[in-house]
């Protein structure tokens, strides 16, 4: 089976996507933790943080530069958190790399 954040960056199923570049997808998450809560994922599939390579570490930093954009367009002025689950303990449930964006309320910490 194909993965569902592949299958979103390639439109081939929708999503309500905040901004999209040749590399990147940014979109609303189905379950929202926050007023605010964006998936940000690079359209090339990586499963984990865990499992990125040397090769990819440009596409991290410009992972967390286009996080930091939509942060900027959406006008979270109070703030956000960003979240990236790694694995089982992680509670990572989707198997693609993705950046959560949260905001739009006070977060508490430390999480669950
Ligand atoms: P994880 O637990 O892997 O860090 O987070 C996966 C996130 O993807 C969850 O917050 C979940 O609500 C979101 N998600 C899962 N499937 C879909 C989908 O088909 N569309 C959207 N927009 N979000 C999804
Ligand atoms: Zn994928």
């Amino acid at each position: 089976m194909e993965c569902v954040f592949c299958k979103i960056a390639r439109g081939e199923i929708p999503a309500h996507k905040v901004y999209e570049d040749e590399e990147f997808v940014a979109f609303r998450d189905i379950n929202p933790q926050a007023p605010t809560h964006i998936l940000i994922i690079p359209g090339k599939h990586i499963e984990s943080l865990s499992s990125v390579a040397e090769e990819d570490r440009e596409l991290l930093g410009k992972l967390l530069w286009v996080a930091k954009r939509v942060a900027d367009e959406l006008n979270l002025k109070k703030g956000y958190r960003l979240v990236i689950n790694t694995g089982p303990d992680g509670g990572q449930e989707v198997l693609h790399l993705h950046v959560h964006l949260l905001g739009g309320r006070a977060l508490a910490w430390p999480p669950g």
